[in-house]
């Protein structure tokens, strides 16, 4: 049995599954709260926030209630 490496090393060329729909040259839509530009496609529907805004509102949310 070949031995197996627990630990591949990833492949710089491989975008990973962290943005869907987020392709080479389409505009980014803006985040809703500070106007940012997102790691989010302009085609995304729904609100869009950039990762700051994402964390402070995540935030929030852990505090309220
Ligand atoms: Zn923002």
């Amino acid at each position: 049995m070949p031995r197996t490496d627990p630990h591949p090393t990833p492949d710089p060329d491989d975008p990973g599954p962290e943005a869907p729909g987020a392709e080479a040259g389409e505009p980014h839509a803006d985040c809703v709260e500070c106007g940012r530009p997102t790691a989010y496609p302009a085609s995304r529907p729904g609100i869009v926030r950039c990762p700051v805004c994402e964390w402070q509102e995540a935030q929030r949310s852990a505090c309220s209630g």
